[in-house]
């Protein structure tokens, strides 16, 4: 008997959460290592279906960077990556295009119906969700040579959202799973950061919360350390002394730019861990960084 008021307690602890976050929606980027075992993705498909369950709305927005790399791998297509993007001929384009909005993404949705929830599969070309323009670089080819503007091909960055697709799934409780593809007004179609979109949605949403799924256990400082809470602020310094670089600067960039744009909270968490959705959204403490404006 113990034992099962002590399980009634654990469900209650999340009641001030459910009421608070219940009618909002939390934009979740999944991706990288959560991706990887079967167990973390039946468990992230489940928390997803429990939010939904519980009145909150989530969206996910995926990435595939692994499954990109095996795929041009086997097609003995190198690729080379320019400051985090991967430089995207149009038979590069063409396999992203095949591997993020077809296989990644129909494998999420899958899970997710197999699992008692309803998803359903978007690209940016799907409901003209979102827009995208190329992207160009400035940065350095190879060694120490002088800055210069690098075209890395079709990668783009999102420019405008139009959030009406989503308002539409959400009236039949669908819960939308996003690969980070998209096209411009001329129909060239761009490989995205998928954190990049994540901010973009979340910000045209007015998400209630932005939560940045990845395979650390949030931002760590100089000494390795995990920032538990930090501010915009705190967080420009981060990246002008080079502390956050590489992968985290677009995580980075979301949250500073989804923070200014509406969003309550930012949350990058370890996808690593088993349940890390639930864990973020229904605990006082939470599991990896907080960032608030
Ligand atoms: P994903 O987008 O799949 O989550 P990325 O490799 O693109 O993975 O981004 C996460 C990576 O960012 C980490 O594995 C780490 O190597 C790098 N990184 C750079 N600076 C930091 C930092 N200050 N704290 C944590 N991770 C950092
Ligand atoms: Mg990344």
């Amino acid at each position: 008997m113990k034992e099962l008021i002590k399980k009634a307690n654990i469900l209650l602890e999340s009641l001030p959460y459910i009421r608070e976050f219940a009618g909002r929606t939390i934009v979740i980027k999944y991706g990288g290592n959560a991706m990887v075992s079967e167990n973390l993705r039946s468990n992230f498909a489940r928390d997803v279906i429990l939010l939904r369950y519980v009145g909150i709305k989530p969206v996910v927005v995926h990435g595939g960077g692994p499954q990109i790399g095996k795929t041009l791998e086997k097609m003995g297509k190198k690729t080379r990556f320019v400051q985090g993007h991967r430089v995207t001929d149009d038979e590069t384009m063409d396999v992203v295009e095949m591997v993020l909005g077809g296989k990644v993404n129909k494998e999420i949705v899958a899970l997710i119906q197999k699992h008692g929830g309803k998803a359903v599969g978007l690209t940016g070309k799907d409901g003209g969700l979102f827009f995208a323009e190329k992207l160009l670089i400035e940065g350095t080819q190879e060694g120490d040579g002088p800055p210069e503007i690098i075209d890395p091909g079709k990668v783009g960055r999102v420019t405008t959202v139009h959030p009406e697709v989503i308002h539409r799934l959400d009236e039949g409780n669908f819960i939308p799973v996003i690969a980070p593809v998209g096209v411009d007004t001329d129909g060239n179609t761009y490989n995205i950061n998928a954190d990049s979109v994540a901010g973009a949605i979340a910000s045209a949403l007015k998400a209630e919360k932005l939560l940045l799924m990845t395979d650390v256990p949030g931002i760590l400082d100089e000494k390795g350390n995990l920032v538990s809470s930090l501010d915009r602020e705190a967080l420009t310094k981060m990246v002008a002394t080079e502390v956050v670089h590489g992968g985290m600067i677009p995580k980075v960039d979301a949250a500073v730019s989804s923070l200014e744009n509406g969003v309550a909270k930012v949350h990058i968490v370890d996808g690593r861990v088993d349940h890390a959705v639930l864990l973020e959204i229904f605990t006082q403490t939470g599991i990896g960084t907080e960032i608030v404006p």
